[in-house]
């Protein structure tokens, strides 16, 4: 049978392969690499605590980590990053621009989000 490519409309487009993925040896729409979309958030968030537990071993009192993303909100207490697709229902926080109070779910602490929110346009004058 001929390998079917098909879209991945969610992640940017890719061109991605039905398969079992390498990192949770689930059967999942891939990315290039051989990991499925969830993997790689995965992924990212372990980078983001890792980054976040080593920034804190060398920091200064007064110094803070970097929790500005596009992609996750980062708790500025544990480092956990949650992710930011999840959908209005479940986190409107994130669609609405301002300042929010959350609690983190992995620390359960508060914290402060600011939302901003950035639109873009461009036009053209024909097809
Ligand atoms: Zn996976
Ligand atoms: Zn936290």
């Amino acid at each position: 049978m001929p390998k079917k490519y098909l879209k991945n409309t969610q992640k940017g487009g890719e061109v991605s392969l039905k398969g079992i993925c390498k990192r949770c040896n689930k059967e999942k729409y891939l990315w290039t690499d051989g990991k499925c979309s969830q993997c790689h958030t995965e992924e990212k968030q372990e980078k983001i605590k890792t980054d976040f537990d080593e920034f804190y071993e060398e920091a200064e009192e007064d110094e803070e980590f970097d929790t500005s993303s596009t992609e996750f909100v980062i708790c500025p207490h544990c480092g956990y990053a949650i992710p930011t697709d999840l959908g209005y229902e479940d986190f409107p926080e994130i669609y609405e621009e301002g300042e929010h109070e959350l609690d983190c779910p992995e620390c359960e602490k508060k914290l402060i989000l600011e939302t901003q929110i950035s639109y873009f346009y461009e036009t053209r004058k024909e097809w």
